[in-house]
């Protein structure tokens, strides 16, 4: 099913959510206190070169606070833009289904039953944070509430993968992507345009990839560079081609027109932490990003999907 829009020509999430929900929904960024197998030393790669502090996870709540205050804080901040609405918790930082099976179980179910309201939850991790308790787990969830499991992948290309120190490779990633939806739970993939030595494309193979698999969503990010991350000491010490706005607009156009018309697209830019934020300066304006490529879809008749052929998948 397709949620265009004269303003939007591809499926936008709230556009999606509107028709699903009937109303404007809402996710919650928690923070669940997890960590990272990149991070914390179980892996040999040692983090995501562009990984920040906060395990990018730059908005969600303090984890100093309990979930509870989380929420309440962040859906009283919200309130004052957006009156009325449903909410989806959003574990968002690091990866979070890292951790005991118990801890999970808990931490999820009490998000769940913080509100009324709550009519779902998100979950951001790693394609290698998986077992069959948490599989198991996933599943009983998600015949209790619209869940959905968002997985970074960045890009198809191994080779890229071992050069971001990503820690796993895209047969991980297929894996565990069939097995979620084995179990029907809906699967939005992370990816990040501008890699250091991606051709354009390559960015546009990344995107078949992603026709293949049976998923339901996309984030597609810009490559930032952000202060104190290995990213960054690369960049100043050797500065790397960086996508110009342009560019970055004219490639994300093609992806969108090349993307499996179905998919909904819950980010066509990433949101940078303003005062960490090296290189491009550009991608503070996420709004200028999003007109861009409205505009010029609008302008050129362009379509989400209008590229896309089943054959070719
Ligand atoms: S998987 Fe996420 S939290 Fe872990 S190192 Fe990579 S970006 Fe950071």
């Amino acid at each position: 099913m397709q949620y265009f829009t004269n303003e939007k020509h591809y499926n936008t999430l709230n556009n999606y959510y509107r028709a699903r929900f009937g109303t404007k929904v809402m996710k919650i960024a928690l923070n669940g206190g997890f960590s990272c197998p990149n991070r914390d030393g179980t892996l040999s790669t040692k983090g995501c070169l562009f990984c920040s502090e906060k395990g990018s996870g730059d908005f969600a709540g303090n984890p100093v606070e309990s979930i509870k205050n989380q929420y309440k804080q962040i859906k009283t901040m919200m309130n004052k833009k957006w009156k009325d609405g449903l909410y989806i918790a959003y574990f968002q930082a690091f990866s979070n289904t890292y951790g005991p099976i118990e801890q999970l179980k808990t931490i999820y179910e009490t998000a769940l039953s913080l509100d009324n309201d709550i009519i779902g939850l998100n979950i951001g991790t790693r394609a290698d944070c998986f077992n069959d308790d948490i599989y198991d787990l996933l599943d009983s969830l998600n015949h209790q509430t619209y869940l959905t499991v968002e997985l970074g992948l960045q890009s198809m290309h191994d080779e890229s993968l071992a050069y971001i120190n990503r820690g796993h490779n895209r047969d991980q990633f297929t894996k565990t992507v069939r097995a979620l939806r084995q179990r029907g739970i809906d699967v939005v993939v992370h990816i990040i345009n501008g890699l250091p030595g991606e051709t354009k494309e390559m960015m546009f193979q990344t995107i078949d990839y992603i026709n293949q698999l049976d998923i339901q969503g996309i984030k597609i990010h810009m490559l930032y560079v952000i202060k104190n991350t290995p990213l960054a000491s690369i960049y100043l010490n050797d500065p790397f081609d960086i996508l110009s706005l342009a560019e970055y607009t004219d490639i994300t156009v093609h992806q969108i027109r090349k993307l499996n018309p179905n998919i909904i697209i819950h980010r066509v830019t990433g949101d940078p932490p303003k005062n960490l934020l090296i290189t491009p300066e550009w991608t503070l304006k996420k709004f200028v990003v999003q007109n861009n490529i409205d505009k010029q879809m609008r302008k050129q008749g362009f379509y989400q999907g209008d590229l896309y052929h089943p054959l070719f998948k």
